[in-house]
């Protein structure tokens, strides 16, 4: 995994698409390669956070492996993906360890091998 200043860079593009108030964006590198770049959204009166939004995508990407965490667990052999969070206000980047939830959802899908957050 390389974080490059491309990624860098279409992170603070995907940050600013977000309409919430503490915006949040992500993306999943398969290697070195970023194939997914979400944003949080407007979820009815809550919100859903980018990280949920990007294992959600990565998972419809995935219709063989679904949601066989059980089996992913023991083999490993998908955990390949890492996830990159960022929150980003007033042109700083701000502290965004996934919350209980997002922690999770990124373990139960069994894909993701490594988090990394601002
Ligand atoms: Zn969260």
């Amino acid at each position: 995994m390389k974080l490059t200043q491309t990624i860098i860079d279409n992170l603070l593009i995907t940050v600013k698409k977000s309409t919430i108030t503490h915006a949040h964006a992500s993306v999943i590198l398969d290697g070195n390669r970023p194939i997914i770049y979400t944003y949080n959204s407007h979820w009815g009166r809550t919100s859903k956070h980018a990280e949920v939004n990007a294992i959600n995508r990565l998972m419809a990407l995935q219709p063989k492996v679904r949601y066989n965490a059980q089996r992913n667990k023991k083999n490993k052999i998908h955990k390949k993906y890492t996830l990159i969070v960022i929150r980003y206000s007033n042109n700083h980047f701000v502290y965004s360890h996934p919350c209980p939830a997002c922690m999770r959802r990124i373990n139960d899908c069994g894909l993701i091998k490594k988090v990394l957050y601002s």
